[in-house]
């Protein structure tokens, strides 16, 4: 441990007899390769970030603006401490099961000028940083208003980014928005103005040239804070945490967070390496937050069929349902989702018909809700159902009566704080009634996969709905879903919400656009993207229209995985990842690109393995799709195995 005191004369000049010194500390990963470093001056407090001895974040601001005082300058630090952090937890619905955490934190306990009490919290594990901000009574004062922070993200100057821009408020669709669907800009330089000039949504993903990668993002939010983001680049200051828009939930509540003290704020998260291995395989969202309460039902993993996303409202009918029930339990599948205004569409007496229809075929239904409320205008039914405690605990006990196991909360207001504690509140609630919860049109999740062991997966993303919607959302599929192991799906629980078969966006599979990607790819998305209930979107004609192999494949898809890792890949262009559930590994791959991508990775099933491998033959020459095929292959003796992934295209070797 490193620690030093020296006295620095301008300041003692300046600031006269109270704070006479500077004050620094340091604390390093378990492997010594990761070192934060914290400079604490009368005129601000600061910390940098090095792996490697490569600077990762340059002297960046810390602190928090409160009611009771600014704690971000003349500050004095009053103690520190260092422990080490070494605990296994198990989860269900993330990238990984059994996780074990190793990390070095120090505790650093200052006195605001006005005397009031704030620790800095950091964890440091081999390729994660974390810290918060944590406060604590004083004089009778027990509560606090948090109206902003100083916390800052400086990156080193050759930096590019890989991030999502914050939309408006109260803009899109029946003014919806902000619900984190923006697009995703590759390789663009910091000082670009963000898209609406509102910032960046978490996670933020930022490449250091040939020092390596960075990813910030923050988790622990709940109820007792607001959800963040960063905001546009400052030279001077870079990444500053920014609070909700005041226009967020139709202009209703504060954009500050009222805490109870002792309080803590939620985690800042950043993730470094050299490689982009770390940034995929990272748990910290998981790591340092807790259970907020244990589950009370055996929930399960699994994969749902959908008829929205093809057959669009109209399919909102009993009949349409029974069809894709029928799907359902044709594949084996667990679940299937009954979208928006079946309360007027099919009915409450219809759905308990529907519910013991599915339940004879082993298939349980989940129910769409709107989470209106005041918050926007989205029309569809049934609202004033979920943001409330007593209708909603009622409609919970009917669903747990009727046998229903999950539910889709849409159509959120923003990331104001009782928007936080709404999310919260349905999750808590649902937990009483065994009641699995997706959220759509919604924030990103924040360590919730651990926190709430009822939550499954958020949209949070550009998501399939919009290759639907347009052609031009079909051909950004490629990108977009190589795109997200290395960012949003690496923090969270990604319901990208459908692998899709049908090679047409329409009912009949012939009308209207066509789908870009491969059979091949669409298969390999369903393991590359992550979500512990994972929509598989086969539509009934799939059942027959699709070669034999493929249906035998989708049949077979693991939701629950107990490692992965990342084998190759570029944000965007292309990627492979190794999952590994309770049948053994599987290795899935997209290609993005316009050519065809070969490569020779080592194979996670290790040397001379016979393997089964999914790919796509190179297209013929005028052929919109390229033919995907099934064969045997062997890896070689150190384990490795050559595969060409076609432009589009995918492959899987299992
Ligand atoms: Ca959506």
């Amino acid at each position: 441990m490193n620690k030093r005191l020296f006295l620095l004369p301008a300041t003692l000049m300046m600031m006269g007899s109270i704070q006479t010194e500077a004050q620094q500390q340091s604390i390093a990963s378990p492997d010594g390769k990761l070192l934060v470093e914290v400079d604490n001056r009368p005129e601000g407090i600061t910390y940098s970030v090095t792996y490697d001895q490569k600077p990762m974040l340059l002297p960046s601001a810390l602190g928090v603006v409160t009611n009771n005082d600014d704690f971000g300058k003349a500050l004095t630090l009053k103690d520190t401490q260092t422990r080490t952090i070494d605990h296994t937890y198990q989860l269900r619905q993330a990238k990984a099961t059994d996780i074990h955490y190793q990390a070095n934190e120090l505790t650093m306990s200052f006195a605001s000028a006005k005397g009031f009490p704030m620790d800095i919290v950091f964890r440091v594990s081999n390729n994660d940083v974390a810290f918060r901000y944590q406060f604590d009574r004083k004089d009778g004062v027990s509560c606090m208003t948090v109206t902003g922070e100083h916390t800052a993200f400086r990156l080193p100057e050759q930096t590019t980014t890989f991030i999502c821009p914050q939309s408006d408020a109260m803009g899109g669709w029946m003014r919806t928005k902000p619900s984190y669907e923006e697009e995703y800009k590759p390789d663009a330089p910091m000082d670009t103005r963000s898209a609406y000039g509102q910032g960046y949504t978490f996670p933020c993903l930022f490449h250091l040239g040939n020092d390596g990668w960075v990813m910030v993002s923050e988790t622990g939010t709940r109820g007792q804070y607001v959800g963040c983001h960063l905001s546009d680049y400052d030279a001077a200051r870079g990444y500053t945490i920014a609070f909700p828009m005041e226009g967020e939930s139709n202009g209703f509540g504060g954009t500050m967070a009222g805490m109870p003290l002792p309080c803590s704020t939620p985690w800042r998260t950043i993730t470094t390496g050299t490689s982009l291995k770390p940034i995929v395989e990272t748990t910290v969202a998981f790591d340092v937050v807790e259970p907020v309460y244990e589950p009370k039902h055996d929930y399960k993993t699994g994969r749902y069929t959908w008829s929205w996303l093809v057959w669009q409202d109209n399919s909102i009918n009993y009949d349409d349902q029974v069809a894709f029930i029928d799907v359902a339990a044709a594949m084996g599948y667990e679940y299937c989702l009954v979208d928006a205004c079946w309360d007027t569409n099919i009915g409450r007496e219809g759905i308990e018909r529907l519910s013991k229809y599915a339940q004879e075929k082993g298939v349980a239904l989940m129910l769409w809700y709107n989470s209106n409320g005041a918050w926007n205008d989205a029309p569809q039914s049934p609202f004033h159902r979920m943001d409330k405690s007593a209708p909603r605990r009622e409609e919970m006990a009917w669903m747990e009566r009727i046998g229903v196991k999950g539910i889709k909360v849409d159509f959120f207001g923003g990331d104001k704080q009782h928007t936080m504690q709404l999310y919260e509140d349905i999750l808590a609630d649902a937990n009483d009634f065994g009641l699995q919860v997706i959220f759509h049109g919604c924030t990103l999740p924040r360590g919730w996969e651990r926190m709430f062991p009822n939550f499954v997966g958020s949209e949070a993303v550009l998501a399939s709905e919009n290759t639907y919607f347009t052609e031009y959302h079909a051909q950004q599929e490629g990108f977009q879903l190589t795109m997200h192991p290395f960012c949003r799906n690496a923090v969270a629980s990604m319901d990208w919400g459908g692998t899709i078969m049908n090679r047409y966006m329409s009912k009949d599979n012939k009308s209207r656009h066509r789908r870009f990607t491969s059979d091949t790819f669409e298969m390999a998305a369903s393991i590359v993207n992550q979500c512990a209930i994972q929509c598989i979107a086969m539509q009934p004609n799939n059942l027959t229209d699709i070669p034999q192999f493929e249906r035998d494949f989708l049949r077979t898809v693991p939701t629950q995985w107990l490692e992965t890792r990342l084998l190759d890949g570029y944000p965007g262009r292309y990627v492979v990842l190794a999952r590994r559930s309770k049948e053994g590994w599987i290795v899935a791959g997209l290609n993005a690109t316009t050519e065809p991508l070969t490569l020779e990775l080592p194979m996670p099933m290790g040397a001379r393995k016979a393997v089964t491998i999914y790919d796509d033959a190179a297209a013929k020459k005028g052929a919109l799709w390229p033919e995907s095929r099934m064969r045997e292959g062997k890896t070689d003796k150190s384990g490795n195995l050559k595969l060409t992934i076609q432009p589009n295209g995918g492959i899987i070797v299992k």
